[in-house]
């Protein structure tokens, strides 16, 4: 890949995010991290702080930015259904807001910009595995949509930006990935059940814990994104990036319970309103166009993930801690309540 270029990843110090700095410095490259810590942690791009090519930006997207960037990843928002749903309105507005925000900037320095979509996009789907062309089953007004819509919303955007002001996008639709760096408190499944596993609770199954999903190891997965960035720039393409081996949520639990060597009970939950009864992603296009496939297989990824958090809940203190580092502070974060109470508009805010 081409190196020395001044990379903007908005979301940099969340579990993909800080990943993708770390790549993109070793790759060479300048790396201005954006993140208003909703659900990063500093304590993910600690290490990075010391290299004087990156830089971190306390900011959120949804205010406008500017800077002089050869290339955006677009990666600012929350992924766990937990997280997203604490405060949909502003996961709407971080999806659309951000967007736009993004897209806006890409235009004006003549930026290449990546969308960090979502299998998400297909909502709960009828055709298996999903395929690119597959236009989703998503319910608008349920309590995932603020995710799912507004993901769809931001594919939207990022095509329209690309065919009315031919502004140059990628866009993956990210199915789900794991490893070391996902909040124990994250809410989604791989987290869950380690840390349950690890402390000797029962293990929350949803449902009956048939429904799928595939999972795809975090090194595995920043290896596409970068690939996808630096494909050639002929028609974009949304590309499905995971990994296609599906399981059952029970055959998770399962598996976990055997390499924690846990005694842990399985213990049911209700399924969650709208939650997708089976996900697999067909990675065609991704082979045949960037040559990428997954390779690390989840047993594999499962034992890295369980060493990380096992060694964090030896040191539990280890991320409070750690030293704040040196933070650029673009504008103090308004809470949306706070911001609507003052009656600001959270888009009209200029810097
Ligand atoms: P994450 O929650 O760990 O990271 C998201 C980061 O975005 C955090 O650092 C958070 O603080 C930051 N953020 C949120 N709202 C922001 C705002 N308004 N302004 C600035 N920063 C903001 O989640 P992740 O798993 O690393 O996901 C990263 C991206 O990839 C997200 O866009 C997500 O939708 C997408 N994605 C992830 C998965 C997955 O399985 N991990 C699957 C599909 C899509
Ligand atoms: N799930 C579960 N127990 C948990 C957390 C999640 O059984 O403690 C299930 C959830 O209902 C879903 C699957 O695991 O069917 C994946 O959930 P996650 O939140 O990780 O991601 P998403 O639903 O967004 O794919």
């Amino acid at each position: 890949m081409c190196a020395d270029k001044t990379i903007l990843v908005t979301g940099g110090a969340g579990f993909l995010g800080s990943f993708l700095c770390e790549r993109l410095l070793e790759a060479g490259n300048d790396v201005l991290c954006l993140d208003n810590f909703h659900t990063g942690s500093r304590s993910n791009i600690l290490h990075l702080l010391d290299n004087y090519r990156f830089e971190l930006i306390r900011h959120d997207v949804t205010v406008p930015i500017c800077a002089e960037i050869d290339e955006i990843y677009n990666l600012a928002c929350p992924a766990s259904p937990v997280h997203y749903q604490i405060d949909p309105v502003q996961t709407v507005r971080t999806n659309v807001h951000g967007a736009i925000n993004m897209l806006d900037l890409a235009m004006r320095a003549n930026a290449k910009i990546f969308q960090a979509s979502t299998s998400e996009v297909y909502g709960d789907p009828a055709v298996h595995p999903q395929v690119e062309g597959y236009f989703g089953n998503v319910n608008p007004i349920g309590p995932r949509a603020c995710y799912d819509e507004g993901k769809r919303c931001a594919e939207t955007l990022f095509f329209d930006y690309h065919r009315q002001y031919g502004v140059d996008i990628r866009m993956a639709r990210i199915f789900n990935t794991y490893g070391p760096r996902m909040r124990p408190d994250d809410g989604r499944v791989v987290s869950n059940f380690i840390m349950q596993a690890l402390r000797g609770e029962p293990i929350t199954l949803y449902g009956d814990g048939m429904q799928t999903r595939s999972f795809c190891y975090v090194d595995d997965l920043i290896r596409g994104i970068m690939a996808l960035m630096d494909a050639p720039d002929t028609a974009p393409m949304p590309c499905n990036l995971g990994n296609p081996v599906e399981f059952t949520m029970r055959q998770l639990a399962e598996t976990i319970l055997e390499l924690t060597g846990s005694r842990s009970i399985l213990t049911t939950r209700p399924l969650p309103q709208d939650d997708p009864t089976q996900r697999k992603p067909d990675i065609s296009r991704a082979r045949e166009h960037l040559g990428w496939a997954p390779a690390v297989e989840l047993r594999e990824g499962l034992m890295r993930t369980i060493a990380y958090f096992e060694a964090e809940l030896s040191a539990p203190a280890r991320a409070q801690q750690r030293k704040t580092p040196l933070v650029r502070r673009t504008r103090p974060v308004q809470p949306h309540s706070e911001a609507l109470a003052r009656g600001m508009m959270s888009n009209g805010a200029h810097l």
